[in-house]
């Protein structure tokens, strides 16, 4: 408890899933917290729950954050309420998935407006306030696809990839400012981003029993398993983790062979 105490933090893409975790696992921390989504009513809805649930202060704000303007706007209002941003974690993410040779541009341009634009988006919006004070921690949500290819899930590991270059290069430029930039690199959680997956191929249930065989601890991981790992990056406990990934995934990419 209060491991985020006085600061606060803008969570993308905090509706659900791995980004509504996040937020709750912050706000039980104590920080004040602002869900930055693309659908308002999912955001208000998250931001009531996690507000009764923690008995935090939280903020819903529509953003997408594909639109530059759309992410300031979502960090002025936040720092409007709650004062200056402390922490960002960028999460907001898609899966694209496709084969190369027949992808479409808007395929393309899709995964890479959010899964990476998305994220240096927010990464722009916050980071003169945080370089100006000297302060500042950034998580960005990447992925065991930001190290791992699997065929037929082009393009979005060539965008996680990015997102760890990002990571690397920004949390190199402001070192000696004290923000630090970090990344996640979340194997399978269970979110609906995982369960559309499942659903969209032939033999759902099939395809979920294959997923479960190939994890070392025989499970997939959970939002909240991820959410403790983005709270100690974002907190004082991790004051000399820079431009670094920390891989949550039960083990799985240390596997070469199944
Ligand atoms: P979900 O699809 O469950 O949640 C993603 C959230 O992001 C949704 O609330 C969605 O809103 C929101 N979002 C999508 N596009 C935008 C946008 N343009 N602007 C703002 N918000 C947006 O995904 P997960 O929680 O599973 O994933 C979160 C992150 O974790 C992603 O970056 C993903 O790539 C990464 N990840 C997930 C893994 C997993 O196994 N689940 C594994 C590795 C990485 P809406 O529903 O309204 O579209």
């Amino acid at each position: 408890m209060n491991r985020l105490q006085r600061k606060v933090a803008l969570v993308t893409g905090a509706g659900r899933g791995i980004g509504a975790a996040i937020a709750t696992a912050f706000a039980r921390e104590g920080a004040a917290v602002v869900l930055a989504e693309l659908d308002l009513e999912t955001a208000q809805r998250t931001a009531a729950d996690i507000a009764a649930q923690t008995g935090g202060q939280t903020l819903a704000v529509q953003t997408d954050v594909t639109q530059r303007a759309s992410v300031q706007r979502a960090v002025s209002e936040g720092e409007k309420v709650f004062g200056p941003i402390d922490v960002l974690v960028n999460n907001a993410g898609i899966n694209v998935f496709c084969d190369p040779l027949t992808m479409t541009d808007d395929d393309w341009r899709r995964c890479f407006a959010v899964d990476l634009d998305g994220v240096w988006n927010g990464c722009r919006a916050v980071l003169p306030g945080m370089v100006e004070r000297g302060a500042g921690s950034i998580v960005n949500i990447a992925s065991t696809h930001s190290f791992k290819i699997i065929p037929g899930c082009f393009p979005y590991p060539v965008a996680k990839h990015g997102v760890i270059g990002l990571t690397r290069a920004l949390g190199i430029e402001y070192a000696a400012r004290n923000v630090r930039v970090n990344a996640i690199a979340p194997g399978y959680i269970e979110t609906q981003l995982t369960r559309d997956w499942w659903n969209g191929q032939t033999d759902p249930a099939a395809a979920q029993q294959a997923t479960l065989d190939l994890q070392p601890m025989k499970r997939i991981g959970k939002p909240e398993e991820v959410a403790m790992t983005a709270v100690f990056l974002a907190s004082d406990e991790a004051p000399f983790i820079n431009a670094s990934c920390i891989t949550v995934d039960g083990g799985r990419s240390a596997v070469y062979h199944d």
